[in-house]
């Protein structure tokens, strides 16, 4: 929030940030009041408002998700922020949300049709995102064609919507582009 103080000096208003409630913002608008002299207070702009009830929230969703250790999906998100690649169309933005989560149709239709699971069947173990994308060696040749910059977990590569462009050629060329 902005505070504006009026004063005498040839620069007539002091531009103070922060929050109010915030301890030392407080002791900086009486300090700037008492040397003024007035005890007038501006209106705070809405959009400031909205801005810092964002910034909390943001930080209690933060708070809150960090307890969570238990939770799965800690190992692919540590840090609350947007995750969809912004360049992304709609039916990007599905499969990569679908990746992030773990839960695929090709991974996760059988538990709807009470099928058996799938399974890789190269590796013979079951058919997973963190397979597809970061153990299957039958992939490793053209995961590090495609991802060499990074480390191959599911934290590195979909933390990052910038590796998005490399994942979707990925599964394209691995024909499970329709994950
Ligand atoms: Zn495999």
């Amino acid at each position: 929030m902005t505070t504006l103080v009026k004063t005498e000096h040839p620069f007539s208003q002091i531009s103070l940030i922060g929050h109010a409630g915030i301890t030392g913002n407080e002791l900086a608008d009486t300090a700037a009041r008492s040397a003024t002299g007035s005890s007038e207070r501006f209106p705070i702009p809405y959009s400031d408002l909205k801005a810092c009830y964002r910034q909390k929230l943001q930080s209690i969703w933060q708070s809150n998700w960090d307890q969570q250790t238990e939770n799965k999906l800690h190992s692919v998100l540590h840090v609350l922020a947007p995750t969809v690649p912004s360049s992304s169309n709609r039916r990007e933005q599905v499969i990569w949300t679908r990746l992030r989560l773990g839960h695929t149709r090709l991974t996760h239709r059988h538990l709807l049709f009470g099928e058996p699971p799938p399974y890789c069947e190269i590796c013979n173990v079951p058919l997973s995102v963190k397979h597809i994308l970061c153990d299957c060696p039958h992939s490793n040749h053209l995961r590090n064609r495609l991802l060499n910059s990074v480390d191959f977990t599911i934290s590195s590569i979909l933390n990052n919507s910038n590796n998005s462009s490399f994942v979707f050629k990925f599964l394209s060329i691995k024909d499970f582009i329709h994950i």
